[in-house]
């Protein structure tokens, strides 16, 4: 087990919840405080607000990852006598780091959007707002034929050679590799000075960018040259489309009946409904957070209902002429981002060998409450 400071966990995250993704102009990564010292106890949050941050320097968090930012415009001081100076002086005071993650955890895979998606059993969900498409790249890497096994499973684990439902697509053809060490070398196969040809393997594989990175240094840690031969290539392909929203099926209920779901699975105790309750649903939209200006997103993919965050007034009434019905659970629709993504980065952490303690703040960041 290792100590791990905070920019291993945040790389480690990233990896989970890449900056790319975010919408442009989003206000995202380390927003207070630093991350070069050692993290043992991760709390995640919705919010941050005061009664939050009180609450991680009781627990002795050196890190909160939020889904909202502290700071979204720009602060035009730091007033300790007001309480949005107070909370930043409470964290430099404690050594409280603050990392946003907004709109980047909704697009990432297995993130928010993803995490409600689950919540309401939605069947084979598709993204409901494509904003990113992964590109893809082409890696080549030559090995000496003693070890293209063990590349080809190092790649295939690393993400390397997806093709639809098939993963460790590789193409492999044998060769001559040819090099002559130089003075100060230590090779693997032949002596400094001599000029040395190695029946080698040319492994070919495709790879989304973002998982580049760790699948080459993965590949040279397990390569037996002192120096490796890759190349990597731009492709034209079409690589994994990536957005806000989900849309998949589930199975036939009414409006009502599914309010009631939507109730149990987001555990929230009232919801807003449009449309006529006896209706039948069948295709489902869900969009985490303010998603207003997407319900014809909704209704082109052919929604029953689409469930998000904050309608207006106004939407409520052209979705009604659309005949879309919607569903509206509050902005706190994103509360099963907290449990969600405490597991998903204590599993990251584990596998890590990362030894940090990782925990969903327990203050509710809800501010309307029914009566
Ligand atoms: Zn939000």
């Amino acid at each position: 087990m290792k100590n791990p400071n905070g920019h291993e966990i945040i790389q480690l995250f990233e990896q989970f919840s890449p900056k790319s993704l975010a919408m442009e102009g989003d206000k995202i990564g380390l927003q207070v405080g630093r991350l070069n010292k050692k993290v043992d106890r991760v709390m995640i949050a919705l919010d941050v607000l005061e009664e939050v941050i009180d609450e991680a320097i009781e627990k002795n968090v050196q890190l909160i990852i939020a889904h909202h930012p502290i700071i979204f415009r720009p602060l035009k001081n730091v007033l300790t006598d007001t309480t949005q100076g107070r909370m930043v002086e409470k964290l430099l005071k404690h050594d409280i780091a603050v990392y946003a993650a907004h709109t980047n955890l909704d697009v990432a895979k297995g993130g928010v959007n993803d995490l409600l998606a689950t919540a309401l059993e939605l069947q084979e969900p598709e993204v409901l707002v494509p904003t990113f498409d992964t590109k893809l790249k082409k890696l080549v890497v030559f090995v000496p034929a003693s070890h293209a096994e063990e590349i080809r499973n190092v790649l295939g684990k690393a993400g390397a050679g997806f093709i639809g439902n098939y993963s460790h697509c590789t193409f492999s053809t044998s060769g001559t590799g040819r090099f002559l060490p130089g003075e100060n070398t230590n090779p693997f196969v032949g002596q400094p000075g001599q000029l040395e040809a190695v029946d080698e393997i040319r492994i070919e594989t495709i790879i989304p960018e973002p998982l580049l990175k760790k699948a080459i240094t993965a590949m040279i840690k397990a390569h037996p040259y002192e120096e490796v031969a890759y190349d990597v290539y731009p492709t034209e392909n079409k690589g994994e489309v990536l957005g806000l929203g989900r849309i998949g099926k589930v199975s036939e209920m009414t409006l009502g009946e599914f309010a009631e779901k939507v109730k149990t699975a987001l555990d929230v105790e009232r919801v807003r409904v449009v449309g006529d309750l006896a209706s039948k649903v069948r295709k489902v939209a869900v969009l985490g957070g303010d998603g207003n200006k997407y319900f014809m997103n909704a209704k082109f993919k052919g929604a029953d209902v689409y469930v998000t965050g904050d309608i207006y007034y106004h939407t409520a009434h052209d979705a009604m002429m659309q005949g879309l019905n919607m569903i509206d659970p509050g902005h706190n629709v994103e509360k099963v981002m907290k449990k969600g993504l405490t597991a998903a980065l204590q599993k990251m952490c584990r596998e890590e060998g990362y030894e940090v303690e990782i925990f969903p703040s327990e203050v509710n960041t809800d501010p309307f409450q029914f009566i």
